[in-house]
């Protein structure tokens, strides 16, 4: 069994007929289940992964291993030195373990199914009679079973999500959870001894507080469903009303363990479900709304497999890509600094200080770079990638091209988030920002949103804070006006 971005033993497809298959030759023979996993930095680097992200996986690989352990499984862990050696890497480990069938979780991205068509063909060209099985077991509902009355992917999150949560609602199979993997014969701790004893690397280097993440976001397959039981029972159905506002505590924070493959999102929704007594779209507010976000990973997954040019540095829609953006440098570099001069797009500081940040945040500071600023989203896409714990092509592609209005669905161009407005609304009493900008800690509710007009030009240089770089409707306006000349409108 090869994981990859799927580090759980629970729930798991690939993992579990991989059991079934050792057992073939019944008890005390000598067909064991063997676990690989392969570092590849190169693969890291081709992603943009954040060290944060690589560290929580090496953590999670630990507590991955001790899972493996207790079912007497044991993982061989190898370093791929380019991207490229994968395959070797692979065909090594076949050969070099007499190694008869090859398991994996199929993954959805361009390089990676790329990848796995190269393994695929070395172990069953030249390594006759090796069997590869791919399991899919990324999506809740496989790409080919949500489509259009015309047999088309959707490009459309709503109608996409109507389809889809009908399927999930009518055949159960969708949600049914995969069963634990069996426990090797107890030789097998004796055959493989030395990978009982190895350690895997239990941490990657990275600028945040060791303790500090370990503490947020600590590893493993207990923590991820200790976590979302605690989050189902306790704040679920306060979600529609809390999720919003940053400064509550209103969401899952569920998303590192979702990318890392420590929990499936299946998983997630079984545990929402059967809170919402056995509903989907319906029922209890807070739970079917939490039930539709998690539609929203799905439904970025599915447009990752349907148009992969949004995983090439394309636009979803072709004739954003006639936009001029600005190279003011500059701007971008104030814009990941936190120096922008207005306090609640600042206040995005939280990504570089936590690897997380909310997902209002998200938007508000997506959509200031893009309209505000006129700087490529796709700047922005990689800098996220570059410092979220919780990085993920596909959800962050789309988050970028839909504040950017480049992208599937309803944020249309003229659409333009008012940072001022943002901050009132969401953090009317700017606690959020008090705590990501502390300069500006001592303002009142009032005057925090907005010093540079709030205070008089004296109070305000006390505050080292910059002033607003630049004017928000000017902006506005010059983003529009060149949106609509790439667009084609008069
Ligand atoms: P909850 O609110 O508890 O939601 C539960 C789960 O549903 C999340 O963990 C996530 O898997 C999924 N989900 C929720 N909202 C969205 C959404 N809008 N799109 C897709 N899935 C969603 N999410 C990532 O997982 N990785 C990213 O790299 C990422 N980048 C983003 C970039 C931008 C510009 C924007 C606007 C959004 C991005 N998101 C990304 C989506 C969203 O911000 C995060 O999933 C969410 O903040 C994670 O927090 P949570 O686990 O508490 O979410």
């Amino acid at each position: 069994m090869w994981f990859r971005n799927d580090l759980r033993i629970r729930d798991n497809k690939a993992l579990y007929a991989a059991s079934m298959r050792s057992k073939v030759g019944g008890t005390g023979n000598n067909h064991f289940l063997i676990a690989l996993y392969i570092i590849s930095e190169e693969e890291w680097a081709e992603h943009d992964e954040a060290p944060v992200k690589i560290d929580f996986w090496m953590r999670n690989l630990v507590t991955l291993k001790a899972s493996l352990d207790k079912l007497a499984i044991p993982l061989v862990i190898k370093t791929a030195r380019k991207k490229t050696d994968v395959v070797k890497v692979v065909e090594e480990v076949v050969q070099g373990m007499d190694v008869s069938h090859v398991f994996w979780s199929q993954e959805l991205m361009v390089n990676e199914k790329k990848r796995d068509r190269l393994v695929r063909e070395a172990l069953v060209k030249k390594h006759a009679g090796v069997y590869v099985e791919e399991h899919e077991d990324q999506l809740v509902v496989p790409a080919e079973d949500v489509r259009t009355k015309t047999g088309n992917p959707y490009a459309v999150f709503t109608p996409f999500y109507n389809t889809w949560c009908k399927l999930v609602e009518t055949e159960s199979h969708y949600l049914e959870i995969t069963e634990m993997p069996d426990a090797n014969p107890p030789k097998a701790k004796e055959v493989y001894a030395e990978y009982f004893k190895a350690k895997p690397p239990s941490s990657h280097p990275h600028p945040l507080d060791v303790d500090e993440m370990k503490r947020r976001y600590p590893a493993g397959e207990d923590e991820a469903h200790a976590r979302l039981d605690k989050f189902v029972q306790e704040k679920a159905n306060k979600y529609h009303q809390g999720r919003d506002v940053p400064q509550q505590d209103g969401t899952s924070v569920l998303s590192p363990y979702l990318n890392a493959g420590v929990l499936s999102t299946r998983q997630c929704i079984v545990a929402a479900r059967i809170a919402n007594k056995n509903k989907i779209q319906s029922g209890d507010d807070g739970l079917k709304t939490w039930i539709k976000e998690l539609g929203w990973r799905e439904f970025y997954r599915h447009i990752l497999v349907a148009f992969p040019r949004v995983c090439m540095s394309r636009a979803f829609q072709p004739k954003t890509e006639q936009v001029q953006w600005s190279d003011n440098d500059e701007h971008f570099q104030r814009w990941t600094e936190g120096k922008t001069g207005f306090p609640i797009v600042d206040a995005g500081k939280q990504l570089k200080a936590t690897g997380y940040m909310h997902n209002r945040l998200r938007m508000i500071v997506a959509c200031f770079l893009v309209k505000d600023l006129l700087i490529n989203w796709q700047r922005g896409e990689k800098y996220f990638m570059n410092n979220l714990i919780d990085g993920d092509l596909a959800s962050n592609n789309g988050g970028w091209q839909w504040s950017a209005s480049t992208g599937t669905d309803s944020q249309p161009y003229f659409r333009v988030f008012n940072p001022l407005l943002q901050s009132q609304r969401y953090d009317p009493k700017g606690e959020y920002i008090r705590r990501w900008v502390p300069e500006l800690k001592s303002l009142t509710d009032k005057q925090i949103h907005d010093p540079s007009q709030a205070l008089s030009p004296k109070d305000f240089a006390k505050l080292g804070y910059p002033k607003p770089i630049v004017d928000h409707a000017k902006a506005k306006a010059r983003y529009l006006e060149e949106f609509k000349r790439a667009l084609g409108f008069p």
